[in-house]
């Protein structure tokens, strides 16, 4: 449901929106020189999409700039700066300088400030869902979705003084007691793709900033303006300057917070080998990581699965967002017979997909994000063909009316899919369905668990024994039954398994207060218990 105060039409091209007012200063706490730009409203809205470092909008030092697009018409609407390493400084300390009051503060007080945000993300999630269609493409309602369950991990956090509660032991041995706490880290960086540009940064900064960290989102450079808008919020919400920044940038920012000593850890989402190289550089930084990457999501068909219920799943999630989900499946697999079921139907659907700007209330399918984007996924559809997968529906070269110049696809679906193939192996991010045939449940699982991805995974069935022998032998983070995408709930976290995931801890959840914090473990005793003379053995329970 739309809010009172903005309708999607509202959401006027740059060129129509007022200038920002700009004024050059020397920053009197960094020494570095920067534009600071007014707080006043809209300022997310505008041609260029700034830092946000220290509670203002900065154009900062860097002096590249990367083009935003709309990409359901293909024109670009602004463009976003791209930091230098003295932006990553000045955000860095910008955090370091709040972080002892922020992390002194009573966790229920920390909390108050999130609940606040709470409901402004509730007052103005249309808004923000618009911003994200305008630039990522996926449709609107699709967007609400992703904003509510981003505001899910913002109730989650709002819950730390429970969250953070330690664990006691009475009289560990005799007039000694022993208790363990969990603290903040310090300054922490999230690193976010593009796909989510709201509920992946929402991932992290709740929980992080509730367990007393500061910290500094770095988000895509494709959709940069939802991390502004919410950095308004946490402003308007009490939220003290420097607690949270936004440095816009590339791989340049994300080195320069990959290099800085004072970031404690660093919580990525992404593609693999990006996700691999955050984890191997972060690590060797001496930083806490946590880095989720690609993904294959499989879901299998069995012979006695409902055929309707199986295709309206492998519709949605096979080509809801255009495929450009971490949990989109992209394989089928079909199991016995039912694939002669399915794939008829599948095709019938995939012909039929309403693909259109994404703020058209009937679409069900935007654009892609980008023009290269689009290019790599119909190359693959080419790649397929090659392979000798069968071409069942080609969505290449799809053209919206009106909208020629943006960047569309439609939905493909590819039949006779081999594990050798590359169409199979690799990532394709995007509306293109591989169908693979297996004869039995030992087959699809073998498929399955031989793959390098372990995201997530489905498997549609009525048989009980069958779902339940999946669910514990099947080698994926996060498993559905009868359940295409199962994106875990706020407070059960987030997280894949092989190529999908490197760290341990898995993003928000309990999981994420245990990375966003560390335990400390305190023994007391009190003069009155302490013994004579100096112990030389290993303190035993007396
Ligand atoms: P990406 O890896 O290209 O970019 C992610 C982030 O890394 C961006 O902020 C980008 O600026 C930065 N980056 C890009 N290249 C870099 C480099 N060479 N060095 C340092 N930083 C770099 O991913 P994307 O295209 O934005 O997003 C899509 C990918 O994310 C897909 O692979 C998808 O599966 C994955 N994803 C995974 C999850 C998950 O939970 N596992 C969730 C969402 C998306």
């Amino acid at each position: 449901m739309m809010n009172k105060q903005f309708k999607p039409r509202d959401y006027a091209p740059a060129a129509r929106l007022p200038r920002l007012r700009a004024t050059r200063r020397r920053s009197t706490r960094s020494g570095f020189i920067h534009t600071e730009i007014s707080m006043t409203p809209p300022f997310t809205d505008s041609a260029e999409v700034a830092h946000f470092i220290d509670g203002q909008l900065r154009t900062g030092a860097g002096q590249r700039t990367q083009a935003v697009f709309n990409p359901a018409t293909g024109a670009q609407a602004r463009q976003v700066r791209l930091a230098a390493e003295e932006d990553v400084a000045a955000a860095v300390a910008s955090a370091a300088r709040a972080f002892p009051k922020w992390s002194d503060t009573p966790p229920i007080r920390r909390a108050r400030v999130l609940l606040k945000f709470l409901e402004l993300m509730n007052q103005h999630k249309d808004e923000l869902a618009a911003m994200i269609t305008a630039e990522h493409g996926k449709v609107f309602s699709d967007a609400q979705g992703e904003v509510m369950r981003g505001i899910d991990v913002v109730e989650f956090a709002c819950g730390i003084p429970q969250l953070l509660k330690g664990d006691y032991t009475d009289q560990v041995s005799t007039g000694i007691d022993n208790w363990t706490l969990r603290q903040p880290l310090g300054v922490v960086a999230g690193i976010t793709p593009f796909n989510f540009p709201c509920m992946v940064p929402c991932w992290m900064f709740p929980v992080a900033i509730a367990a007393g960290n500061c910290f500094i989102l770095k988000p895509s450079e494709r959709d940069p303006s939802a991390s502004l808008m919410m950095a308004r919020l946490l402003k308007e919400a009490g939220l003290p300057d420097g607690v949270f920044n936004v440095v816009q940038g590339d791989k340049l920012a994300v080195d320069a917070l990959l290099e800085h000593p004072q970031v404690k850890a660093i919580s990525f989402v992404g593609s693999t080998p990006i996700a691999s190289y955050i984890y191997e550089v972060g690590a060797r930084n001496g930083k806490r990581v946590q880095a989720l990457g690609g993904a294959k999501n499989h879901m299998v068909v069995m012979p006695d699965a409902d055929v309707d219920q199986a295709v309206d799943a492998l519709v949605g999630a096979g080509y809801g967002s255009a495929g450009e989900r971490c949990m989109a499946i992209s394989v089928a697999v079909l199991v016995g017979d039912i694939a002669d079921k399915v794939v008829p139907r599948l095709a019938e659907r995939a012909r039929n997909l309403v693909v259109k700007n994404g703020m058209n209330p009937d679409a069900e399918m935007g654009p892609i994000v980008s023009r290269q984007a689009l290019e790599r996924i119909e190359g693959y559809i080419g790649i397929g063909v090659d392979e000798g997968a069968e071409l069942v529906v080609d969505g290449r070269n799809f053209k919206v009316p009106g909208h020629e110049n943006g960047f569309f696809t439609g939905g493909t679906l590819l039949d006779k899919v081999t594990p050798e193939m590359r169409v199979y192996k690799e990532e394709i991010f995007g509306p293109v369905l591989a169908c693979v045939r297996v004869p039995d449940l030992a087959s699809a699982l073998e498929v399955v668990n031989a793959h390098e991805f372990g995201n997530g995974v489905a498997c549609f069935t009525r048989d009980g024994n069958v779902a339940r022998e999946f669910s514990r032998r099947v080698q994926v983070g996060m498993v559905g039954i009868n359940v295409p995408i199962p994106v875990p709930m706020a407070w059960h976290g987030f997280g894949g398994w092989k190529k999908s995931l490197f760290g341990d801890m898995h993003a928000y959840g309990e999981e994420g207060v245990r990375f966003y914090t560390k335990q400390k473990s305190i023994m007391q005793r009190w003069p009155e218990s302490i013994g004579k003379g100096a112990e030389f053995v290993m303190p035993t329970a007396k």
